[in-house]
């Protein structure tokens, strides 16, 4: 089971009808330790008098392709990159307003923090380009550290390297894998689990393989190779894999399948 996506129940900074709602549908799909980040977040804002209202969530491939071209084509002022470099393309970065949460930025970067979601901007000043956006990258943070301290080095980035693990954990299209996402999706896992595969490229080579045999996944048919992966991560990173909100405090869409969801 590659990492489902549940559907948040965030109010946005969008109204119908003058009042408030809940971030559209479409843009709601994100993982499961993100949902539970956001209602946490959500909670302790809240306490301190403020609101968390965001703007966007979850992007597809198609909707991150869209919000370039906007941005290429100028109808769009915030840059947003093509496809496969984004965490909105796996539903973990959000967008919020800024001007609603009533604590400083500060303060609300202690709260984001002690819920595992960071900014992508290095100091707290509200003015900045993308001061709105907060990730959390989970488990592909490591793929990140793996990048940054030089383990591989086909990606122009860490950070495009762990954007495209996050985005196959979720099973959406990547275009630079695509054909061979399930072998990038086993050695996104491999590094996950903290194995030493050389690049992330899709082609599962000698370093690959060893690195299954380091976790003792026996070779075979990859469906074989993804299922017994899959085990490990689970098992590694409950939280990106089952929702813990309380059923009774379900909305009856999360109980969809991820891929219904996404549809
Ligand atoms: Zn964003």
């Amino acid at each position: 089971m590659k990492t489902p996506l549940v559907a948040a129940q965030i109010l946005s900074i969008y109204r119908s009808s003058g009042q408030r709602v809940l971030l559209p549908k479409r843009m709601a799909p994100c993982t499961p330790d993100t949902k539970r980040a956001l209602q946490a977040i959500q909670a302790e804002v809240e306490a301190a008098g403020g609101r968390l209202y965001l703007s966007d969530l979850f992007r597809s491939h198609d909707m991150q392709f869209q919000a370039h071209l906007d941005w290429k084509t100028k109808k769009k002022k915030a840059y947003s990159p093509p496809p496969g470099s984004s965490l909105h393309e796996a539903g973990r970065a959000f967008d919020l307003d800024l001007g609603a949460l009533k604590v400083t930025l500060e303060t609300f970067w202690e709260i984001a923090a002690s819920h595992g979601v960071r900014p992508i901007i290095a100091a707290p000043n509200p003015r900045a380009s993308e001061a709105w956006h907060f990730e959390r990258r989970g488990s592909h943070q490591l793929v990140y550290d793996y990048y940054q301290a030089g383990k591989a080095s086909n990606f122009t980035s860490p950070y495009r390297a762990m954007a495209a693990s996050t985005i196959l954990a979720i099973g959406e299209p990547l275009d630079l894998f695509e054909g061979k996402a399930d072998a990038a999706y086993v050695q996104s896992a491999l590094i996950r689990l903290g194995q030493e595969i050389g690049n992330l490229d899709g082609a599962i080579g000698p370093k690959s393989r060893k690195g299954l045999q380091g976790l003792g996944v026996p070779a075979g048919p990859l469906a074989d190779v993804v299922a017994a992966l899959d085990d490990l991560l689970q098992a590694q990173f409950p939280e990106e894999f089952y929702d813990k909100t309380p059923l009774d405090a379900r909305d009856p869409f999360d109980q969809t399948a991820p891929a219904a969801l996404v549809a």
